[in-house]
């Protein structure tokens, strides 16, 4: 009898660990998770200068690290609470379908596509596809010189997307897997340019001080959301509600000048947020 109870409490003890030391509590949104844990892994970009880098001493730096804190602390969640993750254009979607991260802020384009796969708050930010090339291309000009060309973008954005749909006959595309991987193999001329959002190319030229430029002909338009676990209403609102804060009270107009501005690249106006 003596046996049977103590084996009871014993399993009960166990039991009530594993709930607790896991850690793997899971919530409906993110508002929740924020609430109880006072804790949020998001995921950034690792390696775009002025947007997501990773600093020598392992933590991150740039604009869309300052949107994740500013949103963050909105929803009850303090900066040294955040554990930030690097996460790359193709594994996104992954990352928040799995619970890998409570959110994404990484250039993250909103689309249709995607938005099949996770929810988006924002844009936050509008930026759009452009070329960098080495600073003594005469030739590549923009879009229309892109014949026989050999471009470098990462697999799973959609930049690398519109060039196979739209100049596959033209050019030949190399996809990485970040764009710095891409940057060396422009300035190594094994490849003539890197493809993406002008806002990223900015900040590698930054960088390579005056080894490479931005064309500076955009052709498209990428809409920067903040990724969400799909259908998370609650959660998409109040990020929303957060954005709308931080693009009134001056905060983002600050961080964009602290980060992208170091570029050069001349900052917009806070687009118009899309609530659905
Ligand atoms: N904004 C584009 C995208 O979401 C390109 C930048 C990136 O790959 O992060 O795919």
């Amino acid at each position: 009898m003596f046996g049977k109870s103590l084996y009871a409490v014993f399993a009960m003890v166990a039991l009530t660990a594993t709930a607790c030391g896991s850690g793997e509590e899971t919530y409906a949104s993110i508002v929740d998770k924020a609430k109880n844990d006072k804790k949020l892994v998001i995921g950034v970009k690792a390696d775009q200068p002025g947007l997501g880098l990773r600093t020598p001493d392992g933590s991150f730096s740039g604009f869309d690290v300052e949107v994740a804190k500013y949103v963050a602390k909105e929803l009850g969640v303090e900066a040294k609470d955040i554990t930030f993750k690097e996460t790359v254009s193709a594994n996104r979607e992954a990352f928040l379908q799995q619970g890998q991260v409570d959110m994404v802020v990484a250039t993250y384009s909103i689309n249709d596509a995607r938005k099949q796969k996770v929810s988006f708050a924002g844009p936050y930010f509008v930026a759009g596809q452009d070329l960098l090339v080495r600073a003594d291309d005469t030739k590549l000009t923009g879009p229309e010189a892109l014949n026989g060309k050999k471009l470098c973008s990462v697999a799973g954005s959609t930049p690398a997307q519109k060039v196979k749909e739209s100049y596959a006959k033209e050019v030949q595309l190399q996809e990485e897997r970040t764009y710095s991987a891409c940057v060396d193999r422009v300035l190594g001329g094994q490849l003539d340019a890197i493809t993406t959002d002008n806002v990223i190319l900015a900040g590698y030229a930054a960088q390579h001080g005056g080894k490479l430029k931005v064309v500076g002909k955009a052709f498209s338009t990428e809409k920067y959301g903040i990724g969400l676990k799909k259908d998370d209403k609650q959660g998409r609102d109040a990020v929303n509600n957060a954005l709308e804060k931080m693009f009134t009270d001056g905060s983002w107009k600050k961080a964009l000048d602290g980060s992208v501005g170091a570029s050069g690249f001349a900052a917009p106006q806070a687009p118009q947020l899309e609530r659905y």
